[in-house]
């Protein structure tokens, strides 16, 4: 706790420094004890991004509680925001591009690294099924646009308009000024990333969203891209991300929070670093911080979990025997 309070201290008088010797030299060994389960493997747990993560995880926690798989648990809990119409930002009821098309990007991974994505795909509101029959039918790890839906009908996934009046209206008030501009923390809810790790000890993550609202036709942004919205490793700890997904991906994030945490950094830790980067990198490039957000969550082995993000706004969802609950992460701008 000590080390993670004078971590928060100093990134706060000393931010740019900080950023750049905290990737210059070996990894500190990590006393922080943040989450950690003293010793104790903590498992079934499962954490996800977004106060829609409550929800979510009670989906999850009714597969692992019967001991079943956490790949398994992490379709069924994204399957839930996926679902709900009244959600602006997944699945079916989520902000349209600027033309107006709901196109949704989704990914997930295994214990045993396999992997599957869809982009750009439209008119199916479960990308995350979809994702995982490119995994398991095909021999490919992605597929976009056409293909994606043209595979997703092959396999049986029904065509629906995903477009409804709310986020219609949205998106025709948004065209009065064209102007594209994220919004950091909209609403309180975004991507949905998920990671668990069940009672056999294994770790599974998905991650899926409708993406930035009105983002340009046929971009992509961190949520499909294993490694960057999404990375599982069996031996160490799953990670995802939420925010803006350029940021996301410009540092391979959810990869680079399992490095860390394979350097010996703790979930917690490894989160921070993870989002030190963005910071460093954004400043590096005149960009304002303010402008956008970005947070990851991380899993390790033993269940030990944490979260960091750039600005205040992001919370995370985590269930495990204890119950379910919604945290509040440190950030980086006070
Ligand atoms: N990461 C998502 C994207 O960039 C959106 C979000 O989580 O805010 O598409």
């Amino acid at each position: 706790m000590n080390n993670r309070r004078n971590f928060l201290k100093t990134a706060a008088m000393a931010s740019a420094a900080v950023a750049l010797s905290s990737f210059t030299g070996k990894p500190e060994e990590d006393e922080s004890h943040d989450n950690l389960s003293d010793g104790k493997i903590r498992k079934p747990i499962v954490l996800s991004t977004w106060n829609f993560g409550l929800k979510a995880n009670e989906a999850a926690w009714e597969v692992l509680k019967k001991g079943g798989r956490a790949l398994d648990a992490v379709e069924a809990g994204v399957k839930i925001p996926e679902g709900d119409p009244t959600e602006r930002s997944v699945g079916y009821g989520g902000r349209p591009d600027r033309d107006g098309r709901v196109t949704l990007d989704a990914c997930i991974m295994d214990e045993m690294s396999n992997i599957g994505s869809v982009g750009c795909l439209e008119f199916i509101k479960h990308p995350i099924s979809v994702a995982r029959a490119v995994m398991e039918k095909t021999p490919h790890v992605m597929l976009v646009g056409d293909g994606a839906l043209q595979f997703a009908l092959a396999q049986g996934f029904p065509k629906e308009n995903l477009l409804v009046p709310d986020s219609e209206k949205e998106w025709k008030e948004w065209l009065k000024t064209s102007e594209y501009k994220p919004i950091a923390n909209i609403e309180n809810h975004d991507t949905i990333g998920m990671i668990a790790l069940d009672a056999d000890g294994n770790l599974s993550g998905a991650c899926t969203t409708s993406g930035m609202a009105f983002k340009m036709h046929g971009r992509l942004g961190d949520s499909p891209i294993i490694g960057a919205g999404l990375y599982v490793d069996n031996e160490i700890g799953a990670a995802t991300a939420t925010g803006h997904g350029e940021e996301v991906i410009r540092i391979s994030g959810s990869h680079l929070v399992v490095e860390l945490m394979r350097q010996g950094k703790s979930p917690q830790k490894a989160c921070e670093e993870a989002v030190l980067r963005v910071v460093k990198l954004m400043k590096n490039r005149n960009k304002d911080l303010k402008d956008i957000q970005v947070g990851f969550i991380a899993l390790n082995k033993k269940g030990d979990y944490g979260s960091y993000c750039v600005q205040s706004g992001f919370n995370y969802a985590v269930y495990d025997e204890t119950g379910n609950k919604l945290i509040n992460p440190e950030f980086y701008i006070k």
